[in-house]
């Protein structure tokens, strides 16, 4: 493969001193930048900026492979520190660099005014929420309707994104082996007359789901980081992708160790 390199960074000090040092090593390495065309995109940050180096890559995955830097605290989707470059270039010097790919999110927006769907991915999840109002939406999974939803929002998630929003909305955290979305409720009605199934479940690859909304003003959709713009939405459908994103994988840690690193860190030494 050919190694043409792309730099995603935010705007940290820290992280401009870390790619002034990586651009340094990559010309000592003889590896070119190209942010058009690359094969390798390094994303220097932390889990946002790899979510943001993913959208502007999204169109090139079939040739595309990211590594992550981080230069704050330990990310989910970026393996190396800020002190490990040396190392992380020579990886990329080896004759067959091992790659690891995960599931992605597709999500199809569907318009009352006929305008023509519009087809995006999400590498984290997809949220559909109603500003100050009830959202009030029929949720259909593989065409059967399964439940009218009544409450602030939903969450789908990919496996990887199982540990991010999800999580904080009640959801299961999914190994990203498995090939499946997650649908979670963001604080539903539930009484005598309203009823949903109140916890979150897992949808596998050969199934969709389909959020018909009940109105039509008022919604916000997130995938991601990004806000969509939406005007008139009235069905939105969620599916696993076929594309998936790839991940450079010399050094990628267990994901157990991650999630164990990430939300428990070392239990004993919190004893007293
Ligand atoms: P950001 O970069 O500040 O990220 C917010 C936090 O989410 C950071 O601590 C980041 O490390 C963490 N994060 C991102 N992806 C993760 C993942 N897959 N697993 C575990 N932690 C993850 O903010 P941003 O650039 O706006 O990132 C957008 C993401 O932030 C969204 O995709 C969403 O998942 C997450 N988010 C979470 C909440 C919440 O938990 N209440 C609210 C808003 C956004």
């Amino acid at each position: 493969m050919e190694l043409k390199v792309a730099i995603v960074a935010n705007k940290e000090e820290l992280t401009i001193q870390v790619v002034y040092r990586l651009r340094r090593l990559l010309a000592q390495a003889g590896i070119p930048e190209d942010p058009l065309q690359p094969t390798i995109v390094i994303s220097v940050g932390g889990d946002g900026t790899l979510l943001s180096a993913f959208h502007q890559y999204e169109a090139q995955l079939y040739q595309v492979r990211f590594i992550g830097v981080h230069t704050g605290h330990l990310g989910f989707y970026t393996d190396w520190r800020d002190y490990e470059l040396a190392e992380m270039v020579a990886s990329l010097q080896n004759e067959e660099i091992k790659s690891i790919s995960y599931p992605l999110l597709e999500v199809k927006i569907g318009y009352a005014n006929g305008k023509p769907k519009r087809r995006l991915l999400a590498l984290n999840e997809s949220t559909i929420k109603r500003g100050n109002r009830t959202m009030v939406a029929d949720v259909y999974i593989k065409d059967e309707l399964f439940e009218r939803f009544r409450g602030d929002g939903l969450s789908i998630s990919t496996p990887t994104g199982s540990t991010a929003y999800n999580k904080s909305v009640g959801g299961a955290v999914l190994h990203p082996s498995i090939n499946a979305m997650q649908l979670a409720e963001i604080a539903s009605l539930n009484n005598r007359v309203f009823r949903t199934l109140g916890s979150p479940i897992v949808i596998s690859d050969n199934d969709w789901l389909q959020i018909k909304l009940q109105h039509s003003s008022d919604y916000q959709v997130t995938v991601d980081q990004l806000d969509i713009p939406q005007d008139q939405m009235d069905t939105i459908c969620y599916r696993i992708a076929q594309e998936r994103i790839r991940f450079v994988s010399t050094r990628h840690m267990h994901f157990w160790h991650r999630v164990k690193d990430a939300f428990i860190g070392d239990s004993e030494a919190h004893e007293i």
